[in-house]
């Protein structure tokens, strides 16, 4: 498989058994559907996103890109809390492509968000 952005394969690794493929260029990672979500929920998976942020910035605005599975045209979509993120699904088989340094940022927000779900319920409880 090669990367939708700068061509280069994709190697996989695995974290807690979960195999993402990195691209061995620009470092973008490649998630199967719902392996993003899985990942996110686990302690210390932002280290799989091993790029240089100003790297993944760089290929950032390159959004008509094809699924490396199916060579669909992919969607391009934005985080919903953090409209920096871009990213892109393929409507097809749901996979979704990361640049360098996103998945870091994703996960940074959502240990946040869990920290204040947390402290909201802590209040509820006093
Ligand atoms: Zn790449
Ligand atoms: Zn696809």
């Amino acid at each position: 498989m090669n990367c939708p952005k700068c061509s280069a394969e994709f190697e996989t690794i695995s974290f807690n058994d979960i195999e993402v493929d990195r691209c061995t260029g620009c470092k973008g990672l490649w998630f199967d559907v719902l392996k993003k979500d899985d990942l996110l929920k686990i302690k210390g998976s932002e280290s799989i996103d091993i790029g240089v942020k100003q790297v993944g910035e760089s290929y950032r605005d390159m959004r008509k890109i094809q699924c490396p599975k199916c060579s669909r045209p992919m969607l391009p979509m934005v985080d919903k809390d953090q409209f920096h993120i871009k990213y892109e699904t393929c409507v097809d088989c749901f996979g979704t492509f990361f640049d360098a340094g996103e998945f870091r940022d994703l996960k940074e927000r959502s240990v946040l968000e869990r920290f204040a779900q947390m402290l909201g319920t802590l209040r509820t409880h006093i």
